[in-house]
């Protein structure tokens, strides 16, 4: 688990993480289905407790290209919890409103309060990914723009929010697979849009876009962790058990109850 980690300042080459590699996980693919669904009654209890106790402040981003299980990701994380403290964003293509603002607008407003956890599906990295791969806007302006998220990031977390980032890394060809099944299963299709076979001509770009945003945003107070996604079972338990890890750090305690409950009649 710790080599999916990327140190602060290393150097990364995508082609270095097999997107199909299993040996993060412990066991074969039932014993890690069985512990993923032990951390996700985990992950409930956590949650219940970063609620109650109204302290930290929990975001979870998720980035990687079409089909690499974004929502599958935020279903599986969800499963557990209840929603009432958990947030779904996800980032679109920016209106007209907030594209007459700063980068960093709309995604402030989203950002996790106080015993709450919020997972960005899509987020303002798309600013330095999809941005630069169309040429949205012009080079030095993307450029300074992996600074900007460095600092954002910094000033959440010196606000109580811990950040974990997930590059959902799949391969080209498990790409082409789950395209294919998105126009061949009918109950798929709809997510099937004509822009993904364009996109995938990008492939090269988008990777080199990825690498580079992972290699300079990948701080000690934001690291980025490449999860291999080609299996949704070794993606489930990666990301599920790097939140729980991450929470059982908290260390959290229930508030201590300040009723005399003998007054209550
Ligand atoms: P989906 O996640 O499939 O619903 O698609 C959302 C689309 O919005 C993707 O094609 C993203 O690339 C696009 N998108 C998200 N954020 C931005 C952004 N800041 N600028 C341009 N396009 C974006
Ligand atoms: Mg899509």
């Amino acid at each position: 688990m710790k080599k999916l980690q990327i140190k602060p300042g290393a150097e990364v080459r995508l082609k270095d993480y097999d997107p199909d590699d299993t040996s993060a996980v412990p066991g074969d693919k039932d014993e890690c289905i069985e512990k993923s669904e032990k951390l996700s009654e985990r992950l409930g209890e956590l949650q219940e407790l970063l609620f109650a106790e109204h302290k930290h402040k929990l975001l979870i981003v998720l980035q990687g290209m079409d089909t690499s299980g974004k929502d599958g990701t935020v279903r599986h994380v969800m499963s557990g919890v209840s929603p009432a403290s958990v947030r779904v964003a996800s980032f679109k293509k920016p209106t007209p409103l907030e594209l007459e603002h700063d980068f960093l607008w709309r995604v402030h407003a989203q950002t996790p309060a106080a015993g709450e956890i919020v997972i960005f599906n899509r987020s303002y990295y798309e600013d330095v990914l999809v941005v630069r791969v169309h040429d949205l806007v012009p080079k030095d302006v993307w450029r300074e723009r992996y600074g900007l998220i460095n600092d954002f990031e910094k000033m959440l977390t010196e606000n109580g929010t811990t950040i974990i980032k997930f590059f959902l890394h799949i391969s080209k060809k498990e790409q082409a697979e789950r395209l294919q099944a998105r126009i061949d299963d009918p109950t798929k299709r709809w997510k099937f849009q004509s822009g993904d076979i364009d996109e995938r001509k990008l492939w090269n770009d988008y990777q080199k876009a990825y690498q580079d945003a992972i290699e300079k945003t990948s701080t000690k107070w934001a690291p980025w962790i490449v999860v291999p996604s080609d299996k949704k079972w070794v993606r489930n338990y990666v990301v599920a058990k790097t939140i729980v890890d991450t929470l059982e750090k908290f260390d959290m305690q229930y508030p201590k109850v300040k009723i005399d409950i003998k007054k209550i009649e």
